[in-house]
C-alpha cells in the first residue's frame, strides 16, 4: 500500500489526520485478518510550496520541513496511527527519481522546456482513465493545482514536469539532464515503484494507492499514467480515496485560513483519542463537516464506552466484537461500528452482563485504533 504524504509545511491539519486515519483503519484491518502489509508513505520534503512559505517566513526550508515532519510524525502517534513500513522523503529519493526519468527518456516520454523537463501523457498511457473528466476540466484543475497548461512549448497542455532545472537562490541536485529537482507526481511514481514492484502482480505494480480525494486529477493520474510507461502495467489494483474535512459549512483550505491543526487542538486539551473517534463517525470516502458539535459528541460517547468497559460485570461483547468486524469489512463503515459500540456501552451502563469486557477492548484498540 502506497499513501501520499505530506509536504511539511502545514502539518497537520484535519483533513490530513483524516486521510491517514482512513489508511491506519484498512491497514490495522488487513493485518488484523491475516496480511502482511507493507506500507509506504512518502514525505514532499522539497516542493514549490515549501519554499514559498520558508522564504514568506524567513526560514531555512530544510529545517521548516524536518520540524514540521516530527510535528506530523508526533501527531499521528498521538492518533493512534500504526506508522507505516517505511517514511520516504523526496531528497532521499532523488536518485530513483533519476533512473525513472532516464527510462522515460530512452521511451521517448518526455521533452524538454527550456532546461526543464515534462512528461507526454499519450493517448497509449491510458491518461484520463482514472478521474474520467472531460479535457476542458483537466486543465482548469491542473491549473488550480500546480500545473502550467497554458505553458508554451507542451506538446499537451496536460503534460507534467518531472524534472525542474535549478532557479537561483532555490537547491539543485545534480543529474544527467543538469542540477535541478523532481516534479511532485514522479517523486510517488518512482518510490511506490522501488518500493512495493517487488510485490507486483501480472497486470499491476501495487495493490492500493492512496490519498485524499483532490489527488485523483492531476496527481495519481498522472503517476498511473508514468508508471505505465515505466512498467508497462496499471500503477495499483485498487485506488483508495479518502473524503475531504470542511469546517462549519466551508471547505477547510489554507487560502480560507481556516485549517485546524491537530496539534493546536490537542494543545487545548483535547483528547486526541476523541479526535480520533470523531473523524470515524462518518465514513471516510464522503466529503464531511468538522464541528465542536460533532468532538463534543464523541467526547461524550467515548467517556460512555470507558464508564462501560470499567464495570465489573459488562453486556455481552462476541456479538459487539462481530459487528465491528463486519462493519469494517463492508468498506470501513465506521459510523456503523461506533453505533454498535454505542449500542452495547448503553445496555452494560442499563446493568446487562455477560460479556468480556477485555476482549472488546482488544478488539478496539486492534481494528478501531482508540487506545482505551
Ligand atoms: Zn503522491
Amino acid at each position: 500500500m502506497y499513501v501520499c504524504g505530506i509536504t511539511p509545511y502545514d502539518a497537520t491539519h484535519l483533513g490530513h489526520a483524516a486521510t491517514y486515519v482512513s489508511f491506519d483503519l484498512i491497514n490495522r484491518y488487513l493485518c488484523a485478518q491475516g496480511s502482511k502489509v507493507e506500507y509506504v508513505q512518502n514525505i514532499t520534503d522539497i516542493d514549490d510550496p515549501l519554499l514559498e512559505r520558508a522564504h514568506r517566513d524567513g526560514v531555512v526550508w530544510n529545517e521548516l520541513a524536518a520540524s514540521q515532519i516530527q510535528l506530523f510524525r508526533g501527531d499521528m502517534q498521538a492518533l493512534g496511527v500504526l506508522a507505516p513500513t517505511h517514511y520516504v522523503g523526496a531528497v532521499e529519493s532523488i536518485p530513483l527519481v533519476i533512473d525513472a526519468v532516464e527510462i522515460l527518456k530512452d521511451r521517448g516520454a518526455i521533452y524538454s522546456i527550456e532546461n526543464d523537463y515534462y512528461f507526454h501523457n499519450s493517448p497509449e498511457t491510458g491518461f484520463g482513465g482514472l478521474a474520467h473528466l472531460e479535457q476542458s476540466e483537466m486543465e482548469i484543475i491542473f491549473s488550480q493545482r500546480g500545473g502550467n497548461p497554458a505553458l508554451v512549448g507542451k506538446l499537451s497542455p496536460l503534460d507534467c514536469l518531472v524534472w525542474m532545472a535549478q532557479r537561483e537562490n532555490e537547491p539543485g541536485w545534480p543529474g544527467a539532464l543538469g542540477a535541478g529537482r523532481p516534479g511532485w507526481h514522479i517523486e510517488c511514481t518512482a518510490i511506490a515503484m522501488h518500493y512495493l514492484s517487488k510485490h507486483s502482480q501480472e497486470n499491476t505494480l501495487i495493490d492500493i494507492q492512496g490519498g485524499g480525494s483532490d489527488l485523483v486529477f492531476p496527481h495519481h493520474e498522472m503517476c498511473r499514467s508514468q508508471a505505465r510507461v515505466l512498467s508497462g502495467k496499471e500503477l495499483a489494483a485498487h485506488y483508495v480515496h479518502a473524503g475531504m474535512i470542511g469546517l462549519d459549512g466551508e471547505k477547510m483550505s489554507k487560502s480560507k485560513g481556516n485549517l485546524l491543526l491537530v496539534s493546536t487542538l490537542i494543545e487545548q486539551g483535547t483528547d486526541p483519542m476523541a479526535l480520533r473517534y470523531a473523524l470515524m463517525s462518518q465514513h471516510y470516502r464522503q466529503d464531511r463537516m468538522w464541528s465542536l458539535q460533532l468532538l463534543v459528541q464523541a467526547e461524550e460517547s467515548l467517556n460512555k464506552l470507558r464508564i462501560a468497559l470499567s464495570m465489573p460485570s459488562v453486556h455481552e461483547t462476541r456479538s459487539v466484537c462481530t459487528e465491528i468486524a463486519d462493519a469494517l469489512a463492508d468498506d470501513l463503515d465506521t459510523p456503523r461500528a461506533l453505533r454498535s459500540l454505542q449500542k452495547w456501552s448503553h445496555l452494560t451502563l442499563e446493568g446487562s452482563s455477560g460479556g468480556d469486557a477485555s476482549k472488546l477492548q482488544d478488539l478496539v484498540d486492534t481494528l478501531l485504533g482508540l487506545s482505551l
